[in-house]
């Protein structure tokens, strides 16, 4: 269509058209030439393939440029890592300068031995840390800068080596650069700008103290940014107080992410989520999806159902070493598995391109979480889409997140895949609640989860409950009543009477007629057992005790030092012996324990045994047996 009217335009009307067009772009999307930045970090932006800066980008860098502080409000997905990187390292002095002749590399690198930084990025995740870096690296490669990242998860050494070389920007996790700075491997005297990226998760992760440390060893006089995906008092309150009259910058409330994303939901029954979510796998294709869980143990058995399915995956979470973080976000970005399942430690900031859809497999705790979630596809005007599954549980905090957006999700095509019975009933046409639910209410879903949850775990696992002390009681009158009724009975002829607790000593007839009636007499503990949980449960229990038991015994003898091997030549020596014995004439045996020919015990001076040592009765020298020839103390081996 445009093309049409262009090829009737006339030469002149088609330069007019341009003019024109030159215009309109400029006023609504400014270009990074129009903000300030040098050449340098103009050609670093250009190797990144950036076209136009994105809003935060226009709003940011001409007023980091000025020199003043900023608080920003930008979730992830919106550029804000080159809005801070760019312009502060644009304007970002040399520990050495890359100009210096011969200062390159590694000779530079000792050239700018022990300085810095002068830039310290602080962020609340490893994976965040890293992303920023590849970021940084990128606009060095340009500007010539130094930069070095500290996080935790990883050996010190490598990181000290790097400090002590010295930078021009630290990137740090905010446990492990205090660790550092305690050990005094890291001196921020010369931070002369602090980021700190995602402020708000920084807080909820209880970094504050940390955060506090850290700011109070930069300089005084520095330049702020404060970038967080909310300026919600209540997230960040606690440290707005660190920016010193901050241009405000709030492009996009948190609320708006998903603009770029369609939202689904499925309501499903919670027997029936598993086979629902690799329905949904195998229905839209597998490849390059992120499915969201709530839990560090689900993350780990969902990847491991999957894989039975069939579908690769890799799961991330907290739990995980950093190690193995790494190689399931490379294998996915690679494309060697094709589902990554996480908990929210991906949720935020981590820059993944291309992901088709994601998967909430859990609705997320938080209703922001689900934004940065869901913001993980559709990133940076793609399209992309996101499936939430809903049970009966969780249902109310989802409508949560949608009175958050202001806007519902559509419900997802569920043909061919079975949802189970006892699945909420969502309304297509429902409209999104004024407000989420407030802490009251927030309290009365938690406690009524926990009591269904209670409910479901004795249903599944019946357990043993622990008697009441009413039933003590009842039991022990019972036993009482019974001891009291039998002594009666027995009466004049000897009643039994109870030794110990639980033994009774019975008269002969009394046991016989026990034992020749079985159904008279109480049965006993296993009988009772057997017929409680069945023979075989019985058996199987019996076999595990004695399995135990044994176990628990060769482990007491190992730690003897008795092996079995030295139990065999114990009892060959024993064997040897006694066979030796038998074969003298029984009166004379003991005249042999001292024969010279026959040495008994061990020989290198030891004691060794009954009659081995010297302090032993069998080493007593002729002096001091008796005339008889018997030692003291012994009856001639008569006893
Ligand atoms: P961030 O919000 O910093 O995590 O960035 C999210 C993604 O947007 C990253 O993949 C960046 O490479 C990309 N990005 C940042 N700025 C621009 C830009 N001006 N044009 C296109 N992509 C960008």
């Amino acid at each position: 269509m445009r093309t049409t009217e262009h090829d009737a335009l006339t030469a002149a009307e088609n330069q007019a058209a341009d003019e024109t067009l030159e215009t309109v772009t400029s006023v609504e999307a400014p270009r990074f030439s129009d903000l300030g930045l040098s050449e340098t970090v103009l050609a670093a932006v250009a190797d990144m393939g950036y076209e136009a800066p994105t809003p935060v980008q226009a709003a940011s860098i001409p007023e980091v440029l000025a020199g003043r502080d900023l608080l920003a409000a930008a979730q992830t997905g919106t550029g804000k890592t080159a809005a801070f990187l760019l312009p502060t390292m644009d304007r970002l002095p040399h520990v050495v300068s890359p100009a210096k002749k011969g200062a390159r590399g590694h000779r530079r690198r000792n050239a700018a031995k022990g300085r810095g930084p002068s830039m310290l990025v602080i962020t609340p995740t490893r994976e965040l840390a890293q992303q920023i870096e590849t970021v940084c690296r990128a606009i060095a490669a340009r500007t010539g800068h130094i930069a070095v990242t500290v996080v935790g998860g990883v050996g010190y050494v490598p990181q000290k080596q790097a400090l002590a070389r010295g930078c021009d920007i630290l990137v740090a996790t905010p446990g492990r650069l205090v660790d550092l700075m305690e050990q005094g491997a890291a001196n921020l005297d010369e931070v002369s700008v602090l980021v700190l990226d995602e402020a708000d998760r920084t807080l909820d992760m209880g970094f504050l103290p940390q955060v506090r440390q850290i700011v109070g060893a930069c300089r005084e006089q520095r330049q702020t940014l404060l970038f967080s995906a909310t300026l919600d008092e209540a997230r960040v309150g606690a440290i707005t107080d660190l920016v010193n009259d901050p241009a405000r910058v709030e492009i996009a409330p948190v609320t708006s992410t998903a603009e770029t994303v369609d939202q689904y939901v499925l309501p499903v029954s919670r027997d029936a989520k598993n086979g629902a979510l690799t329905a949904v796998l195998k229905k839209e294709g597998p490849e390059r999806v992120i499915v969201f869980v709530r839990t560090k143990r689900r993350a780990d058995t969902c990847a491991r159902r999957l894989e039975r399915a069939g579908i690769t995956c890799g799961a991330i979470h907290g739990d995980r070493s950093q190690a193995q973080r790494e190689r399931a976000l490379r294998d996915f970005r690679e494309g060697k598995v094709q589902v990554l399942v996480a908990t929210d430690v991906l949720a935020r900031g981590i820059d993944i391109t291309d992901v088709r859809y994601v998967v909430n497999f859990d609705v997320p705790e938080e209703p922001t979480d689900y934004i940065h979630r869901i913001g993980r596809t559709g990133r940076a005007g793609e399209e992309g889409w996101s499936l939430t599954f809903v049970t009966k549980d969780d249902v109310a905090e989802f409508y949560d997140i949608e009175a958050l957006m202001a806007k519902t999700a559509d419900l997802y095509d569920a043909e061919g895949i079975d949802v189970g019975d006892d699945y909420p009933r969502v309304s297509p046409n429902r409209v999104p609640a004024a407000r989420p639910a407030g802490k009251k209410e927030k309290k009365r879903r938690r406690q009524a989860k926990k009591a269904t949850d209670k409910r479901r775990e004795r249903v599944r696992e019946p357990k043993q409950r622990a008697p009441r002390q009413r039933d003590i009681e009842r039991r022990a009158a019972r036993d009482a009543a019974r001891n009291a009724a039998q002594a009666t009975e027995e009466g004049s002829s000897h009643p039994s009477s109870r030794k110990r607790p639980g033994k009774v000593r019975v008269r002969e007839e009394e046991a016989a007629s026990r034992m020749t009636a079985p159904e008279q007499r109480r049965p006993n503990r296993a009988e009772r057992r057997a017929a409680r949980f069945g023979e075989d449960a019985v058996a199987r229990a019996e076999k595990k005790r004695r399995d135990a038991e044994e176990r628990e015994n060769d482990e007491a003898a190992r730690s003897r030092g008795r092996s079995a091997k030295g139990k065999a030549a114990r009892k060959g020596r024993r064997d040897q012996t006694e066979r030796a014995a038998a074969e003298r004439p029984a009166r004379d045996s003991w005249r042999n324990y001292d024969d010279a020919a026959e040495p008994r015990g061990r020989r290198s001076g030891s004691r060794g045994g009954r009659s081995g040592g010297r302090d032993n009765r069998g080493s007593y020298g002729q002096q001091n047996r008796s005339r008889s020839g018997r030692r003291p103390g012994d009856c001639g081996g008569r006893r």
